[in-house]
């Protein structure tokens, strides 16, 4: 596997907004930001896990962090404005934007898929990574050299039967990550996404559940491509989906 390197204090000073930090990748990057002298703007689903996280960051790190609890399926215009007003009381920049959140929904055929659990796979998959980009864009122009990664899949760019509304709403989030990154071309800003590839966390259980999770590597196995493509330092990527664990 190839793996990037990033200097230990390359995201000092910086403020960087984590989605899905409560649990699985997004938390571990949150971590990983944190070791490597981020400030972390934290969002996730459960105050409980987020409230565990902040506890072993203010353990480990002398960074500062402040987390929201934020559920991107019930979450309407106005609660992402006052988000956005939230984090630029703590910061009026941010430099790096981590969209990490995702949720897998049902896995069943395409002509059988229920409209309710679509539309609210496309509010948490999809819609939520535009809406919180939007609101945050003025901060992130503040930035001189913001970073925005998407998550992706290997089923983002290859659909594959009974992935469908899954599948279906990580082609959108590619979409949006190469539109936004053809408007920033000349810009410091770069723009990219992640497929994390096949990794230990709950919601590759929930898609594998016959699957023996030693097997897989851990989220802090995959960080190296987080941390790189995050960095101030890194110029050269934009407008790419690269994997956590090229083959
Ligand atoms: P997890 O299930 O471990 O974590 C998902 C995160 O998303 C949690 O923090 C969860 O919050 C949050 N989330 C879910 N629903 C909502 C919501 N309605 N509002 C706000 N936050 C929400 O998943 P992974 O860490 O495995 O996945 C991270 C990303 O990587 C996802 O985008 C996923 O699609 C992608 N991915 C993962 C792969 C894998 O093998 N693990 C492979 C390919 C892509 P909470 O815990 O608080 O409910």
């Amino acid at each position: 596997m190839s793996t990037y390197s990033t200097q230990p204090n390359a995201l000092r000073q910086k403020t960087i907004v984590v989605t899905g930090a409560s649990d699985g990748i997004g938390r571990q990057a949150a971590l990983s930001y944190a070791e490597h002298g981020a400030n972390l703007i934290l969002l996730g689903r459960s105050q409980r896990k987020l409230e565990a996280l902040s506890r072993e960051l203010s353990q480990q790190f002398a960074t500062t962090h402040w987390f929201y609890s934020f559920d991107f399926d019930t979450a309407n215009d106005d609660e992402y404005l006052q988000l956005a007003t939230q984090i630029q009381q703590h910061s009026p920049i941010v430099d790096g934007l981590l969209h990490s959140a995702g949720l897998l929904g049902e896995l069943t055929p395409l002509t059988e898929t229920d409209m309710a659990s679509f539309e609210r796979l496309f509010r948490v998959n999809v819609r939520s990574n535009l809406r919180l980009t939007q609101v945050l864009w003025p901060l992130i122009e503040q930035a001189p050299a913001a970073r925005i990664l998407f998550t992706s899949s290997t089923v983002g760019h290859q659909g594959r039967a009974l992935w469908g509304n899954y599948a279906i709403s990580k082609f959108a989030v590619e979409g949006m990550m190469q539109v936004l990154a053809d408007e920033t071309k000349n810009t410091p800003i770069r723009v990219n996404a992640i497929n994390p590839g096949a990794t230990r966390t709950a919601m590759r259980a929930q898609a594998k559940p016959e699957e023996d999770p030693q097997t897989l590597k851990t989220p802090r196995e995959i960080m190296s491509l987080y941390l790189y493509l995050m960095s101030p330092e890194m110029q050269d990527t934009h407008g790419q989906c690269l994997d956590a664990q090229p083959k």
